[in-house]
């Protein structure tokens, strides 16, 4: 069964079986091809929702077995853009890409997830959530010759994902997140028109709305940004007051081990929190108590029922055994402050 209070879960991506892709890197080239790729992604799958369950995650997602990568897989699926045709651009203003090219109006000829989520929603009786890119950070990882206008295509890009989230929903998804990391870079941008175009995203669900933000994977770009963002990351200052108004159910971001200041929380009062009590950039498992002390800090600034203890980012990059077993320490550390919640006497007493 699952919790409702303190209801633990993860930001996504979990490692893939070696037989499937080559371990520890992102945009690995899968190891199968046709017919067996197909059965090889789903049987991964299958694998990951055991591992979740059995280690006690009460939402369950599909650990983005079935796709390469968190953006690039969704655009790979639609008309409009070459990718043949490459051009170098800077992602997120931090590293140079070799990125498909926007030559044509872009759409969604056919579902791109929804039958990898019904085949999820079959392996499991607890909510499943499934990720996908937010429209800021589509276009951030392409090179546009057609709209002109990061703005336009992103307006795009939102209409799509919005056909696609609402059939993810007809097929029993019960949360629905956006990674949307180019909200921790492009302030401007998404003040005018980020915003509006995730909650386009988003329109009409009755799903749950998740959004991403955070600072990345662990991965070398992303560790030289960080170390020049100075002492305390106040990144998230600029987006939660504007979260906090908008018609996104959840806010998830990274905690632990991270130099975002807790009380940033209080901005998306309110709001669901999804935070992050286990570090990815690092393979040196939590303990339980790391977990549940990192909770307790959040407690201060978001009401138990509304906080769910999750990992900082995917976890693709790490090795497979870490993965799993940070999602123990996840659960155990959720338990600890879940009972402590629950009887108030045993917080006073502690
Ligand atoms: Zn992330």
């Amino acid at each position: 069964m699952s919790h409702s209070l303190l209801p633990t879960s993860t930001v996504g991506s979990l490692p893939k079986p070696s037989w499937l892709a080559k371990p520890e890197v992102l945009w690995s080239p899968w190891e199968l091809t046709g017919d067996v790729l197909v059965e090889g992604k789903r049987d991964a799958l299958r694998a990951a929702v055991h591992e979740q369950e059995r280690r006690g995650l009460d939402i369950i997602s599909d650990g983005e077995q079935t796709r390469q990568h968190f953006v690039t897989t969704f655009i790979e699926h639609l008309d409009g853009v070459d990718f043949e045709r490459r051009e170098t651009v800077r992602i997120r203003d931090r590293y140079d890409a070799s990125v498909p090219t926007v030559v044509g109006a872009v759409s969604r000829r056919r579902p791109v997830f929804v039958d990898d989520a019904a085949f999820l929603r079959q392996q499991t009786d607890r909510p499943i959530k499934w990720a996908l890119p937010g429209p800021m950070t589509m276009i951030d990882t392409l090179a546009d010759r057609h709209y002109g206008s990061r703005e336009k295509l992103a307006w795009e890009f939102a209409t799509i994902l919005n056909q696609e989230a609402r059939e993810l929903e007809a097929a029993g998804v019960d949360i629905i997140q956006f990674d949307e990391p180019a909200f921790n870079v492009f302030f401007d941008e998404m003040k005018d028109w980020g915003i509006a175009a995730l909650e386009r995203a988003a329109e009409g669900l009755r799903a749950e709305t998740v959004v991403h933000i955070c600072y990345g994977y662990g991965i070398a770009a992303n560790t030289e940004w960080k170390a020049t963002l100075g002492p305390e990351w106040r990144q998230y200052e600029e987006s939660f007051p504007l979260l906090q108004r908008s018609s996104i159910d959840v806010i998830s971001l990274e905690s632990h081990h991270s130099h975002v200041p807790v009380e940033l929380i209080e901005l998306i009062r309110g709001k669901k929190v999804m935070l992050g009590a286990i570090d990815v950039a690092s393979h040196e498992v939590e303990t339980p108590h790391e977990v549940a002390e990192t909770l307790r800090r959040a407690l201060e600034f978001v009401d138990a029922d509304k906080l769910i203890p999750s990992t900082n980012c995917g976890m693709a990059p790490l090795p497979r055994a870490v993965a799993n077993d940070k999602i123990s320490a996840l659960v155990a550390g959720a338990a600890i402050v879940r009972a402590e919640v629950s009887e108030p006497s045993a917080l006073a007493a502690r």
